[in-house]
């Protein structure tokens, strides 16, 4: 048995498709801090198929306890943590004692049940302001606000695990930019308030909800002078996390992999390829550049296809139209 910590949120819900199609079995755990059970309702309509939740607190041993104790767990996915960059730099206190707390809760209660594997949700964020691209996992790590340091004390933490005990097979899957939804429309990403990342700015933009998109910054040293980064369809990342399980149990090392597609798109051309996968008209205004953001991010994808024969497989096309599919059925998200 599978569990999938977070599953109830954006990556995590269409990773329970993946881990299903694939016949593994799975429990979700969440507290639903940023996310609603209606996600797992529309899941189980996609796979046909009861979902086994428990809602809890990673942070709460007794939550987790009794997650192992219902269920024989083998491998965890851990997905649940808070991710809203902007809000890491006003509770600094609140996304470490969340992210990193919760996880050595998490390490705790599996080291007590001898549960040994693990695959972490890590982000591009720990490569900081990478000296070059397209980026390979060895480049050398820093972070520039809490949420990053959460995200690299965790990678960190999970080394030093593995160094104390070698039966430990642990997978460190670093995502590039995810967007895109399930092709079924019905779930996706449904942020809190206003957005911060880009691709639900654009979507709410182009279905009526904002006026028009900010874009940070047209001086950056890129190919029309607005930030690059290495969108990837939601569906391919949630296969990753398939691969990585299957691969896992042969592990003799950490395995540290980027799961990006290699290609690096602008915002302008995000805007673009949105405009035409949806027929709307997104307005932006140039706006000064946001702190802390880098001119470029983009991955080398090749160790993860050489190690886990994974690679993304959806173009840019599908990421908007399956976004603007899940947008513009859902206006207002879950609660529409
Ligand atoms: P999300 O917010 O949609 O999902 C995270 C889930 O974790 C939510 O359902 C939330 O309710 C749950 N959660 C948070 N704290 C919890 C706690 N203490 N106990 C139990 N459940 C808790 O985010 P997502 O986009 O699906 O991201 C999943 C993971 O991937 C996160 O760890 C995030 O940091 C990481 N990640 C996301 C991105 C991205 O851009 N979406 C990029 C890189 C890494
Ligand atoms: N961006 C933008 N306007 C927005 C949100 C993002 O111009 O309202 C830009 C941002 O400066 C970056 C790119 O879009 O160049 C992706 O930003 P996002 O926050 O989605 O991802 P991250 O910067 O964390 O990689």
């Amino acid at each position: 048995m599978v569990l999938v910590t977070g599953g109830a949120g954006y990556i995590g819900s269409h990773t329970c498709i993946a881990l299903d199609e694939a016949g593994f079995d799975f429990v979700v755990f969440d507290n639903l801090c940023n996310s609603s059970q209606e996600s797992l309702k529309r899941v189980e309509k996609i796979i046909n198929k009861k979902i086994k939740f428990i809602e809890g607190d990673i942070r709460s041993k007794e939550d987790m306890q009794k997650v192992f104790t219902t269920y024989k767990i083998d491998s965890v996915i851990h997905f649940a943590g808070l991710k809203a960059v902007g809000e890491s730099v006003e509770l600094p206190l609140k996304y470490y004692d969340n992210n990193i707390n919760g996880t050595l809760v998490l390490l705790d209660v599996m080291k007590e049940y001898k549960c040994k594997k693990i695959v972490f949700s890590s982000s591009a964020t720990v490569y900081g302001d990478p000296h070059t691209t397209p980026i390979k996992e060895d480049f050398p790590l820093s972070c520039t606000n809490p949420y990053g340091r959460t995200k690299l004390f965790i990678e960190e933490i999970l080394r030093d695990v593995y160094r104390a005990d070698n039966d430990f097979k642990i997978v460190l899957l670093r995502y590039f930019n995810p967007v895109g939804a399930h092709e079924s429309g019905t779930i996706g990403e449904d942020p809190n308030g206003k957005p911060n990342n880009l691709m639900p700015f654009i979507a709410q933009t182009a279905v009526g909800k904002r006026e028009f998109l900010s874009v940070f910054g047209d001086d950056y040293d890129t190919v029309d002078g607005t930030g690059v980064r290495d969108y990837i369809h939601v569906v391919d990342l949630a296969q990753g996390h398939v691969n990585s399980l299957q691969k896992i149990a042969a592990l003799d090392s950490v395995l540290t992999v980027n799961l990006g597609t290699g290609n690096g798109y602008s915002v302008l051309e995000m805007v673009s390829a949105f405009e035409k996968a949806s027929g709307k008209k997104v307005a932006y205004k140039i706006a000064p550049r946001r702190e802390g953001d880098i001119a470029a991010c983009f991955a080398d994808p090749s160790y993860a296809k050489e190690v886990l024969q994974w690679q993304a497989t959806k173009e840019l096309n599908e990421m908007c139209e399956d976004s603007w599919r899940w947008q513009s059925n859902n206006p207002n998200g879950y609660s529409s």
